[in-house]
């Protein structure tokens, strides 16, 4: 019978030890490089607002305001900064919330024909400001039950379709398509506008990453809207796909769990 080396056992205990100490630090340096990441990327989104309001502020202060014209015209644009800085915020907090996996999801029965109906009518100006035409495949659902977080769902569909006007051409389509499988209902969202380059596409979900940089920040885009939409649906045990093409438009596709048939 071979005796075991006590010194070799305990090189191996300590050898042991030490991994599983080093893979902790190493895990703790990375939350810590992503924390001053996510500070120093935050820190000046905000400033971006933050410096545009001042401005306008600042040169009413030095004279503009005795203009009426100009001192409603800066003082419009200083409400428009802020009301972005709030959006900001808002996302920030929801973004943060869902990354951290803080936030509850609470799952309900919920009709997704209604659902996408309600968010509809919630765009129709904004859809019309653009000619955007919207409409939901089949024509003929009325009910598609699924299991998900009504409130996190509407949020997804709400940036998604939002993206899809803001980021569409003018005068376009936005198609809301719905199949329905076994256990799953597939959800589509698309659109007939410039579409993203390919390279660019694995990086969309990223938070704070804008492909058309002055278009996103003109019509408002925080660049968190995808960030958001991406740990709603991990949450939900699923996860979003995009397909685009050059001028002929992006389609963004996920799932849910559709409602049992005894229920439905
Ligand atoms: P934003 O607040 O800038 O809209 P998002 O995270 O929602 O941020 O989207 C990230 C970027 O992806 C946008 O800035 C835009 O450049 C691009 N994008 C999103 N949806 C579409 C779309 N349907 N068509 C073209 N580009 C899109």
């Amino acid at each position: 019978i071979k005796s075991i080396n006590p010194l070799s056992k305990l090189n191996r205990e300590i050898y042991n030890y030490v991994s599983k100490k080093q893979e902790e630090i190493n895990e703790l340096k990375k939350m810590e490089t992503f924390r001053r990441e996510f500070l120093a990327d935050v820190s000046h989104e905000l400033k971006t607002p933050i410096f545009a309001a001042q401005g306008f502020v600042h040169t009413l202060m030095d004279g503009a305001i005795e203009d009426p014209d100009v001192a409603q015209r800066f003082l419009k644009k200083a409400a428009k900064s802020l009301d972005g800085l709030d959006i900001l915020v808002r996302d920030l907090v929801v973004l943060t919330q869902v990354e951290s996996g803080d936030l509850k999801m609470h799952l309900a029965l919920i009709n997704l024909i209604e659902i996408v109906n309600e968010i509809f009518e919630q765009l129709e100006t904004k859809a019309k400001k653009r000619g955007t035409k919207l409409s939901l495949k089949p024509k003929s659902l009325e009910k598609v039950l699924v299991l998900a977080d009504p409130q996190r769902i509407s949020q997804v569909l709400i940036n998604l379709i939002e993206n899809a006007i803001k980021y569409g051409k003018e005068n376009g389509k936005v198609q809301v398509a719905i199949t329905e499988e076994d256990k799953k209902v597939w959800v589509s969202i698309e659109d007939d506008g410039p579409g993203i380059p390919q390279d660019q596409l694995p990086r969309i979900f990223e938070r704070f990453y804008r492909v058309d940089k002055s278009r996103s920040r003109e019509t408002g885009g925080t660049g968190l809207g995808l960030a958001i939409v991406k740990h709603i649906l991990n949450a939900h045990d699923s996860s979003i796909s995009v397909s685009s093409k050059i001028d002929k438009g992006t389609r963004f596709t996920f799932h849910l769990a559709k409602a049992p048939k005894e229920i439905a």
